[in-house]
């Protein structure tokens, strides 16, 4: 398709280090499914983790916008099997599931016309990293962007500042809480067009404090785009989650 083209063509080609990191990534990976055939997260069927008859149910949501961003893509609705691939991914370790939510972003993000010259994963605090061991929203980014031939920058957006939970906060709260806690890179990002990656989107709060931190960096677009799209409640519910915590 033409515009995969172009966006190829915009972009530099992907780096060395993140094809390594994303083939050990993938043998790390085949190993596991030898041992572990995958079951689809939706319906538990054998063969793949998002089979095609529960990928067919996705819902795509409502067009989004956010303060502060040129264009959000929100790729499925929070509600249902994407739902239940990120809360695998994130809290359940099956880090797996990041290849089939990457591909339903990239699949999305072919829908829109965006000239995007490098893509840049929501970054967790080191504390965080330590903990959970992987950056859930990396390795969706680092998918999406192969499937779409872009390179990935996560040294671009920096998280300077730990953030306490998103969830039981107020819309208002959550942008308090992440304002200033990510810097970015100048020499990554001037003049560039920057597309974001995160795993849900609620508020909006987290992306567009990154965008924030990218703009002030000197880039010259900065969109959106994360896997699903959860519908803000201000009481959320029992296991209700929020990103990128
Ligand atoms: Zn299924």
């Amino acid at each position: 398709m033409i515009w995969i083209e172009r966006w190829a063509e915009a972009s530099r080609t992907p780096s060395v280090a993140n094809r390594l990191k994303l083939l050990t990534h993938q043998l790390a990976m085949g190993g596991l499914d030898l041992l572990f055939p995958p079951h689809c997260v939706g319906c538990g069927r054998v063969g793949s983790f998002l089979c095609p008859h529960c990928l067919a149910t996705i819902q795509v949501p409502e067009e989004r916008t956010c303060p502060g961003l040129d264009g959000v893509c929100v790729a499925a609705e929070y509600d249902g099997v994407a739902g239940a691939a990120i809360r695998g991914l994130k809290y359940d370790g099956q880090t797996r599931l990041a290849e089939p939510l990457g591909l339903l972003l990239a699949r999305a993000l072919r829908q829109t016309n965006w000239q995007v010259d490098l893509v840049v994963p929501v970054p967790l605090h080191d504390t965080r990293l330590a903990e959970r061991g992987y950056n859930q929203a990396k390795l969706i980014s680092l998918y999406a962007a192969r499937a779409l031939g872009l390179n990935v920058e996560p040294g671009a957006v920096r998280r300077v500042r730990n953030t306490s939970s998103q969830v039981n906060l107020s819309a208002q709260e959550r942008r308090a809480n992440v304002k200033g806690a990510f810097e970015s890179n100048s020499e990554l990002v001037l003049g560039r067009s920057v597309l974001v990656v995160d795993d849900v989107l609620t508020t909006g709060a987290t992306i567009a404090a990154c965008a924030e931190a990218l703009r002030n960096a000197g880039a010259s677009r900065v969109y959106g785009a994360t896997a699903a799209g959860a519908v803000f409640s201000p009481v959320p519910a029992a296991g209700d989650i929020d990103s990128p915590v």
